[in-house]
C-alpha cells in the first residue's frame, strides 16, 4: 500500500516510514503518528420482516446500498453517535435505550483518497412503520425496504454491512 505521506509532517524529512499506513515514523526527528482506525455506527432499522436501507450519494460507493449512520465524534458513546447520525439523516428522533447492540466489524473507507480503516458497531432498533425521511440528500439518495432475504448484497457497498446482513439472514446475530 502507497504510503498516504511523502514527507514527514513535523520536519519534511523524506526518511520516513508508514507501513501499511498504520504507524508513522520520522528517522530523521522522529516524529511519530498512529493513523488509528476510527470507530463508527450503522442502524438497522427492522419493521416485520423488512431492513431499511440508505442509498449513498456521496463517495465512496456513491449509489450503493448502506445503513443509517456514520463516524463517532470525540466524547460521544457509540449509543449517542448512532442516534445523532439518525437524526442527521433521517430527522427522526431515537433513544440510546431503543437501540439493541448486535455485533461490530471491521471496514475500509477510502475518502479523498486517504485510507481510513474503521470498526463498525452495528445496533437494531425496531420501527413501529416505515414512514421514514431524508433530511441530508447530499448524503442520502434514496431510503429502501428490503425483506431480509430478499436483500440485493450485490448492491451493498461496504463489506461490513455485507457481513452483518449475511449473519442476520444465518440467524447468527
Ligand atoms: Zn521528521
Amino acid at each position: 500500500m502507497e504510503s498516504i505521506f511523502k514527507h514527514c509532517p513535523n520536519c519534511t524529512s523524506t526518511n520516513i516510514e508508514f507501513p501499511n499506513n498504520v504507524r508513522f515514523l520520522c528517522h530523521d526527528c522522529g516524529f511519530t503518528y498512529f493513523h488509528n482506525i476510527a470507530a463508527a455506527v450503522a442502524v438497522v432499522f427492522r419493521h416485520s420482516d423488512r431492513i431499511l436501507f440508505t442509498v449513498r450519494n456521496m463517495e465512496p460507493d456513491k449509489g450503493k446500498l448502506d445503513l443509517p449512520g456514520g463516524f463517532i465524534d470525540p466524547e460521544e458513546t457509540a449509543q449517542e453517535a448512532a442516534c445523532r447520525e439518525v437524526r442527521e439523516e433521517l430527522g427522526m428522533t431515537i433513544l440510546p435505550k431503543q437501540l439493541r447492540f448486535l455485533t461490530t466489524f471491521p471496514n475500509n473507507y477510502l475518502y479523498k483518497n486517504v485510507p481510513y480503516r474503521t470498526m463498525d458497531i452495528f445496533f437494531e432498533c425496531v420501527l413501529h412503520d416505515e414512514q421514514v425521511n431524508i433530511v441530508a440528500p447530499d448524503e442520502i439518495k434514496a431510503l429502501q425496504w428490503f425483506p431480509l432475504n430478499e436483500i440485493p448484497e450485490e448492491k451493498i457497498g461496504f463489506v461490513s454491512i455485507r457481513t452483518v446482513i449475511q449473519q442476520l439472514k444465518a440467524h447468527q446475530i
